[in-house]
């Protein structure tokens, strides 16, 4: 380990990597598994959610190979410890700067650290906007749910709502239709937002009822502990009502955790999504940095998905590095 004291916030250089992976969610523990077994050394940074966001759910009944479902920590703790055993080095840190241009790579830790590497891979996820309740924080408890593809199968035969517009709003809505009895569209605005058909099928839904002009501005619970019913205001009067429901999802969109990127030279979209070279593969903008999982996908956001771009990602660090040394 080279040691020296540069400036306050730079304690020491670590020896040079050849590849560090920012996140440690499926996409990140993928691509550590892959380049590993390419016969490198990665550094994966677990960051400030060890694990991902799939920690935060207690049931994951669609990742393949759990025919009994299993928690979201017991899935992101197997794939951590299978990037270990094939030769991945945990680091329980998160990355405070980077300095992405040049050969090599600076990462620069949250204890002031500096880890300098050939290739860097950014897996680091999304969160789903919340709903803030003033006073309270962030909406959460029994019967919320930021994810309808997840969670939706859970309220099989019973009332839900669903607060959101925009076309992955609707389409978790059209999902929901599947399986419960009545979905009842909380709609921020004066009309649906979307592709047509979209708006056309929930329209002539026969279990969906649509209020728009609204938004939730509580959930509240019953003396079992499971939700009641949410509390629904009238934008323009103010007037509110209750909706009665067991579920409530929560369609507001996402936040890519990407700040850390800005003036980095990586380009993000509008939105704050790293932009690929080409959708097929993981290089961003910048040689030898690759991008993987949420961080990379408005659209699609599950867990096996970023696991498979986390594959792609280590497979293509591991060339760029065969091919540049
Ligand atoms: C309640 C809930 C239920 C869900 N249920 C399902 C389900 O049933 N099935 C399914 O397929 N998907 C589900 N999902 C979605 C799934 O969790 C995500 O699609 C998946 O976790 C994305 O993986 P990722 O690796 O891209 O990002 P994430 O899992 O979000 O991981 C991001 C990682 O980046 C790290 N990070 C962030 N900033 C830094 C930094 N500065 N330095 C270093 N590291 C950093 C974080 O610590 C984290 O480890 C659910 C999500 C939620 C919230």
């Amino acid at each position: 380990m080279l040691s020296y004291i540069k400036d306050r916030e730079i304690a020491y250089i670590e020896a040079m990597e050849d590849i560090v992976i920012l996140g440690s969610g499926p996409a990140g523990c993928t691509a550590g598994i892959y380049a590993a077994r390419a016969g490198y050394s990665p550094v994966l940074l677990a960051g400030p959610l060890p694990g991902g966001l799939l920690t935060q759910t207690s049931k994951i009944e669609n990742y393949p190979g759990y025919p009994e479902a299993v928690s979201g920590f017991d899935l992101t703790d197997a794939m951590m410890r299978q990037a270990e055993a094939l030769g991945t080095r945990v680091e329980f840190h998160s990355a405070k700067k980077l300095e992405l241009q040049g050969e090599i790579k600076r990462i620069i830790l949250d204890d002031g650290s500096v880890l300098e590497s050939r290739v860097v891979i950014l897996a680091l996820g999304a969160h789903h906007k919340p709903l803030e309740i003033q006073g309270r924080g962030r909406l959460q408890g029994p019967g919320i749910s930021y994810c309808a593809t997840c969670d939706g199968a859970f309220y099989r035969g019973e009332e839900v709502v669903l607060a959101g517009n925009g076309s992955a709003a609707l389409n978790e809505a059209l999902f929901l239709s599947t399986l419960a009895r009545c979905v009842k569209l909380v709609v921020p605005g004066e009309a649906l937002k979307g592709p047509q058909v979209l708006r056309q099928r929930l329209e002539s839904a026969a279990n969906v009822e649509i209020h728009l002009g609204s938004r939730v501005v509580d959930a509240v619970q019953a003396e079992d502990g499971k939700l009641k019913h949410v509390l629904v205001q009238d934008l323009v009067s103010g007037e509110r009502k209750e909706l009665p429901c067991r579920g409530l999802f929560l369609a507001l969109g996402f936040d890519p955790d990407t700040g850390l990127l800005e003036g980095t030279g990586i380009d993000l979209d509008d939105d704050g999504y790293i932009k690929l070279e080409d959708r097929d593969r993981t290089l961003t903008g910048i040689p030898g940095v690759f991008a993987a999982g949420d961080c990379t996908d408005p659209r699609y956001k599950q867990a096996v998905i970023a696991a498979g771009t986390g594959a792609k990602a280590g497979m293509d660090a591991a060339e760029f590095l065969r091919n540049h040394s």
